[in-house]
């Protein structure tokens, strides 16, 4: 697929354009330390999208299925496609054709779906088990106890079409760094606890250097590179 060019019309009416400099200032630092950037476009047209794919990007992340399956149809086909939110496990056949790596997946359930819809599509889709890591209450992510409990089921061991090669997790939302780190610290040490996970999914806009210092292979920038969501 022919990728659009955003004509000048496009971005005078584009009144968010978005800071490309500051892209390639990222880029080029998390290129040195050898950690994936994920650009986290949930919310945003697909116009900005393509300002930083046409800047070199070609990882984006969405957290909505219906919003990520629209962007991938509109937008060039050679996206890898990061589903980072909550997926519930009746959508997961209508982005199991094309998702790259699903960030969040917090039980067997999940996976088994995850499993069903790629053997349909003859894939292996790549997940990351989400952990929680921060003080505030949420519904999501495994604890250290579930976590192991998971990695060492025989249900895993049989799910030929995924491959479950990291963790991820969220920081809680405070100032206090030595909090954030040691949160940080504890998730690379359960990834360290399986020698067969190789990513760690971590850092956001606000702290995605204290998560390079503590191992991240891939962070999630948002709003540092399109701006704050409305
Ligand atoms: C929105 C979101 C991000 C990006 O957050 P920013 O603070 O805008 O960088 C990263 N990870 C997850 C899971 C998100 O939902």
């Amino acid at each position: 697929m022919k990728c659009k060019e955003l004509s000048s019309e496009d971005q005078s009416l584009n009144k968010h354009l978005i800071n490309t400099q500051k892209y390639q200032q990222i880029a080029q630092e998390l290129h040195e330390k050898n950690v994936k950037l994920i650009a986290v476009s949930k919310t945003k047209p697909v116009e900005d999208i393509l300002a930083l794919y046409n800047a070199g990007q070609k990882d984006f992340g969405e957290n909505y299925v219906q919003e990520l399956v629209e962007k991938h149809n509109a937008l060039p086909k050679d996206i890898n496609w990061h589903f980072i939110g909550h997926l519930q496990t009746k959508k997961v056949k209508y982005i199991a054709d094309f998702i790259s790596l699903i960030h969040g997946v917090d039980s067997l359930k999940l996976l088994t779906e995850i499993n069903k819809q790629a053997a349909k599509h003859n894939r292996k889709i790549n997940v990351l088990l989400q952990v929680h890591i921060a003080t505030e209450e949420t519904k999501f992510g495994l604890d250290e106890n579930e976590l192991d409990q998971i990695m060492k089921s025989s249900e895993l061991a049989q799910l030929k079409n995924i491959n479950v090669i990291g963790l991820m997790g969220m920081a809680s939302f405070t100032t206090n760094e030595q909090q954030i780190e040691n949160e940080f610290k504890f998730l690379e040490s359960l990834k360290n606890k399986y020698p067969g996970l190789t990513e760690l999914s971590m850092g956001m806009s606000s702290d995605y250097h204290l998560a390079v210092d503590h191992g991240s292979t891939m962070v999630r920038i948002g709003s540092l590179l399109f701006g704050v969501r409305a």
